[in-house]
């Protein structure tokens, strides 16, 4: 009989939701996805890519047209360069990335440190390699990091020679919370990183999702940082296409070595008419530079809706999500909460506390609101119903 790798795994939490809210027909604000189409032009790039024979293997890396893309993208916008014969890999979106970036670094004993709040895949993964999730809990309602905990949290092997904490994991702006690490909070992490000899997986998802004028610190832009980094994107995410599965995995040729060594074996190599599509559409900047603007919009119409609701929200800076505190309306679990506001309510949220070390509950349902008007709007109009009574 199989013996489990990962006996305390469930479902994951997107696809209960996203299950339940078919299931009651509810309105799906939950699993992260927009859900209106991605840019005709696009779709017609893929359409030709097909049509032009772009059918059979990419190149293992990517195709290489791509790959000069993103690096120029990322010189321009973080003045890093990354070379695109070595240093750049096209994935089947940000998970495969992060999949291999574990796999190809964290060995039995490798503790990994991550901040939950955390996205779903990262604590199953470093375990599936053998490797001790050490939490670090950030707390509603900002989110913010204590960089003194995170040196307590730094461990070394007892003769004092090698690090025992192998990787540091970030993701801002961050999913579910909508925080965003500034530049000092880079600073001190490439201190610590560089201090302890760490590899840092910088999830970077949501990069060109930021509001307020904020602006994106990306683990590329600080040097001694960037040496150590593995960096993670999605064009889904970017792209309005979740179903796509596409992404990029940029690190410094040392490490994307190792990284393309697993890689070739998980997939050999990624969806082809995609990544030739994509090369064209990002020659055009404003496809991914608009689209903060487009998604601060959305936000702000979505929080004018809900003015006078009984949830205490902090606006999101980042990331198309925003928490809603519902302490004041109900002392129920916050999975019961979504539970019954998806039943009762018909309408589907995440509940964040299965991202947190040990469930624990701050009260905080997460919505995603990539959506068009007209759902924000009939989201809004059931969410301000929902009182304590
Ligand atoms: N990291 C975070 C923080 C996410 O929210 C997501 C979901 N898109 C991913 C990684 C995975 O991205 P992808 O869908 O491209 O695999
Ligand atoms: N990233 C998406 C979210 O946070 C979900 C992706 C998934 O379903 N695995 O909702």
């Amino acid at each position: 009989m199989i013996n489990s790798k990962l006996p305390n795994i469930e479902t994951s939490i997107f696809s209960v939701m996203s299950k339940m809210a078919t299931e009651h027909n509810a309105i799906n604000l939950s699993q992260g996805f927009p859900n209106f189409p991605s840019d005709p032009t696009l779709n017609a790039l893929v359409d030709q890519a097909m049509r032009d024979g772009f059918n059979q293997y990419a190149p293992m890396q990517g195709d290489f047209e791509l790959r000069m893309e993103i690096s120029k993208k990322i010189e321009n916008l973080h003045n890093h360069f990354y070379n695109p014969e070595t240093e750049i890999t096209i994935t089947a979106g940000a998970t495969q990335a992060i999949f291999t970036i574990i796999a190809a670094t964290i060995s039995k004993g490798d503790e990994v440190i991550i901040f939950t709040p955390a996205y779903d895949c990262y604590t199953p993964t470093v375990e599936l390699f053998g490797g001790k999730v050490v939490p670090i809990q950030l707390k509603p309602p900002f989110y913010t990091v204590d960089w003194k905990e995170v040196a307590d949290k730094i461990s070394c092997h007892p003769a004092g020679t090698a690090s025992k904490t192998k990787m540091i994991i970030i993701n801002s702006p961050h999913n579910p919370s909508g925080m965003l690490f500034s530049e000092d909070d880079m600073l001190e992490l490439q201190r610590l990183t560089e201090k302890n000899d760490l590899l840092v997986l910088s999830d970077e998802v949501y990069e060109h999702i930021i509001f307020d004028g904020n602006v994106h610190q990306s683990a590329s832009k600080f040097e001694a940082l960037a040496a150590r980094s593995f960096i993670t994107a999605s064009f889904g995410k970017t792209f309005h296409n979740t179903g796509w599965k596409m992404g990029y995995c940029a690190a410094p040729k040392k490490l994307m070595k190792e990284f393309q060594k697993v890689h070739q074996f998980i997939v050999f190599c990624v969806n082809h008419p995609f990544q030739k599509a994509f090369a064209t559409y990002l020659k055009d900047a404003n496809h991914y530079l608009k689209l903060s603007d487009f998604y601060q919009q959305k936000r702000d119409f979505f929080l004018h809706l809900m003015e006078g609701s009984n949830f205490k929200i902090i606006p999101s800076k980042g990331t198309y999500f925003q928490m809603l505190d519902f302490s004041e309306i109900s002392n129920e679990s916050d999975i019961a909460f979504a539970e019954r506001l998806t039943k009762d309510f018909k309408i589907a949220t995440i509940p964040t506390s299965v991202f947190n070390e040990g469930g624990k509950d701050f009260k905080q349902i997460r919505v995603c609101f990539a959506k068009t008007d007209e759902t924000l709007a009939e989201a809004a109009i059931i969410l301000k119903k929902i009182n304590s009574q």
